[in-house]
């Protein structure tokens, strides 16, 4: 049986690290203080629009075209600074295992612009265990997203989604895919059990129990 693994990046590999889009919309925006709300879960693009409608900003095309360059800016600076993110406890011992399986591909699900979202695993060094991907810079929403990462995985039949919010067990749903939850991002077990995930998670600190999860 052929395995298509799709990961989630933050909550997921990595800590939750500091808002780029928040500190951006501000920056570019000169909108302070911000109105905010609960990104988790969401992509790039529908968190871009979410950010100008609640605080008063006209979403256009211009608008948003801005947002997204300062944000991969912002980044690229941060990264040049030498900063890095830090990968969840247990997560290379399960991604050195799933790379191993010759019938697994392991690819990324996330709602970060593909070029920020490759420099971000560069700076924890995970990049190199994955080979296709689904990002959120030009998709509405992670549904539309995880079609992408889909399509461009290799020759699969079975599909998994890993990740750590109620939006990754429903996504994982709308493309008939298994979901593995972990607890370690921003939601309680109750929250995330009401969306009935396949496996939930605490962290991926017992490797072999998290890849049994994963390929049950
Ligand atoms: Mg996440």
């Amino acid at each position: 049986m052929k395995t298509a693994v799709l990961w989630d990046i933050d909550g997921t590999l990595l800590s939750i690290g500091p808002s780029v889009l928040h500190v951006t919309f501000s920056k570019v925006t000169g909108v302070s203080p911000l109105k905010s709300f609960k990104t988790h879960g969401m992509v790039d693009h529908e968190i871009l629009v979410k950010l100008c409608k609640v605080n008063g900003v006209k979403p256009n095309s211009k608008t948003l075209t801005t947002l997204e360059e300062e944000s991969l800016n912002l980044v690229k600076h941060w990264v040049s600074d030498g900063n890095r993110r830090e990968e969840l406890p247990g997560v290379r011992a399960v991604l050195e295992e799933l790379d191993a399986n010759s019938e697994v591909s392991q690819g990324l699900l996330t709602g970060n612009c593909e070029e920020r979202a490759w420099m971000m695993l560069e700076t924890a060094d995970l990049n190199h265990y994955f080979s296709f991907g689904g990002f959120g810079g030009d998709s509405p929403n992670r549904i539309e997203t995880a079609r992408r990462a889909v399509a461009t995985a290799p020759a699969h039949n079975h599909l998994v989604v890993v990740g750590d919010t109620p939006n990754d067990a429903r996504c994982a749903k709308a493309i008939g895919a298994r979901s593995v939850i972990v607890l370690s991002g921003a939601f309680t077990r109750a929250e995330i059990e009401a969306e009935e995930p396949d496996a939930i998670l605490e962290s991926f600190e017992d490797a072999e129990t998290s890849v049994k999860a994963i390929l049950d």
